[in-house]
């Protein structure tokens, strides 16, 4: 299929824009602050921004990466985030036809973006994500397919409930919470856009790169045994990859037990 160069570009553009809010979302959700109120801010000196400070990337390649007003740096991720949604809508505007599920596509990559990082940050995936994107996932299946609503609440109830019954189990074995309520509400959310063999496949190879990445940190770090890894920054880029690329990898695993 061919796609306009120009809207793709422009897709791009959306996505910086977004990538903007999104930003928002990942420094405020997680401490309980609104997103649109007040407007935006330096951290630090709490001093309004302009417009022009506020341009994605731009601003903060002119301003050296430091607040206007005083100069205390300004994360790198600010930049980062808004770089990777755009290239991630661009991504997603040649990968896929130009219909309704590309829309959902979108907003769902966005989606793991700003849960990545949270967890990343905060070890906190806020409910106005996990929550609200079930609904809307679940929502959406019933206007959108694949995966078509049966899948997508069986990917709810599942994606939920295997996940909880696991940190239940973890936690009467070694007396610790292993697995937060966050994760399980964010499976839950994948099971609801992707449909339940897809979080199924989120899920192995979620378990798999934080399998590998806990090994390595066993063989280097002294205290490793102690730190819990962020397991909705490990789901985030499963589920994206699985999004993208799930559905063939699916098909041609299956393909062996015909
Ligand atoms: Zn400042």
């Amino acid at each position: 299929m061919t796609h306009d160069p120009v809207l793709v570009a422009l897709l791009g553009l959306l996505g910086l824009v977004v990538g903007s809010f999104l930003n928002v979302c990942i420094y405020r959700l997680p401490r309980d602050l609104s997103v649109s109120f007040p407007a935006s801010h330096c951290p630090s000196c709490e001093h309004p921004l302009r417009w022009y400070h506020n341009v994605p990337v731009v601003s903060w390649l002119a301003l050296g990466g430091r607040c206007a007003f005083c100069r205390a740096s300004i994360h790198w991720r600010y930049p980062v985030v808004e770089l990777l949604n755009a290239a991630l809508w661009m991504l997603h505007a040649v990968w896929f036809p130009w219909d309704g599920l590309l829309v959902v596509r979108v907003l769902f990559a966005s989606a793991l973006l700003v849960l990545f990082f949270t967890d990343l940050d905060c070890r906190i995936l806020p409910n106005e994500i996990t929550v609200g994107g079930t609904i809307a996932g679940l929502i959406a299946s019933f206007v959108v397919t694949p995966p078509g609503w049966v899948s997508s609440l069986l990917g709810v109830v599942l994606g939920g409930g295997v996940l909880w019954a696991t940190g239940a189990l973890y936690e009467r074995v070694r007396g610790v919470e292993g697995m937060g309520m966050g994760d399980v509400k964010m499976l839950a959310m994948i099971g609801a856009v992707l449909g339940w063999p897809l979080m199924i496949l989120t899920l192995i190879w979620s378990s798999m790169a934080g399998g590998l990445v806990g090994a390595v940190l066993l063989a280097f770090k002294a205290d490793a045994r102690t730190t819990a890894l962020p397991f909705g920054s490990f789901l985030a880029p499963a589920a994206l990859l699985a999004s993208l690329v799930g559905q063939p990898v699916l098909d041609w695993y299956l393909g062996f037990y015909r």
